[in-house]
């Protein structure tokens, strides 16, 4: 059977050799082409919590208000050749470069022993726009590059209204745009969850989502995203 798949890998790579994710040059192995590669930026340091670059080991805004989730994690900081994946996977109709990139995520953010895979659901318009909800396909990636497939629940949080988009708000205004708008719809209570999402920004997406999920009773909540944005 693993002779017969890896036969069957190696004729879909000569039939469609694997490219880039961000460029689209062939290469050989991996994700990226070595010059994408070494144009990846990482996170720089920051609250240990919102993940947000800065000298504290806990942000202010953490300190006075602290968020739903643990903490934020990302592959790496949005921008150059981190962005083209991204937007190739959210606007260029590239959802099989999902997997790959989850698994280049669960290379950078380990998953936690026993904890399950949860994704933030794409509102139903913008799902049905695209065809696919890149972030679930993301979490489907980062779980099986995990060995964690049984541990991957789908459908586990849903949105309960359609929220407009986020960009162009102030992060305040985004916390409001989102808040109630999530639900857990399976039994999560005394779970350790792994939250997914593409890119997280001011966290107020993650943090209405975070909440949901305590509020059904997750024991923690960790998000992990491809990006992060500022
Ligand atoms: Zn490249
Ligand atoms: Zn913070």
């Amino acid at each position: 059977m693993r002779l017969l798949r890896s036969t069957a890998r190696a004729l879909l790579d000569l039939v469609y050799p694997p490219r880039c994710a961000a460029c689209s040059e062939p290469i050989a192995s991996g994700l990226f082409c070595e010059t994408c590669a070494g144009a990846l930026e990482p996170v720089p340091p920051g609250c240990a919590r919102c993940g947000l670059p800065g000298p504290d080991p806990v942000c202010g805004a953490c300190l006075a208000a602290p968020p739903s989730y643990d903490r934020i994690r990302a592959g790496g900081l949005f921008g150059g050749p981190l962005a083209d994946a991204v937007h190739g996977l959210k606007y260029g109709g590239r959802a099989a470069q999902a997997r790959p990139l989850g698994a280049w995520l669960a290379a950078r953010a380990p998953l936690p022993p026993g904890a399950v895979v949860i994704s933030i659901p794409l509102g139903r318009g913008r799902r049905i726009a695209r065809g696919y909800d890149q972030a679930a396909l993301l979490a489907d990636g980062l779980a099986r590059a995990a060995g964690a497939r049984r541990r991957r629940l789908r459908g586990a949080l849903v949105r309960t209204r359609e929220t407009p988009p986020q960009v162009g708000r102030s992060r305040e205004e985004r916390l409001r745009n989102v808040a109630g708008a999530f639900a857990a719809r399976r039994a999560i209570a005394g779970l350790d969850v792994v939250l997914v999402d593409d890119v997280v920004t001011t966290g107020a997406t993650a943090e209405a989502a975070a909440r949901a999920l305590r509020r059904a009773g997750a024991r923690s909540v960790e998000v992990v995203a491809l990006a992060r944005a500022d």
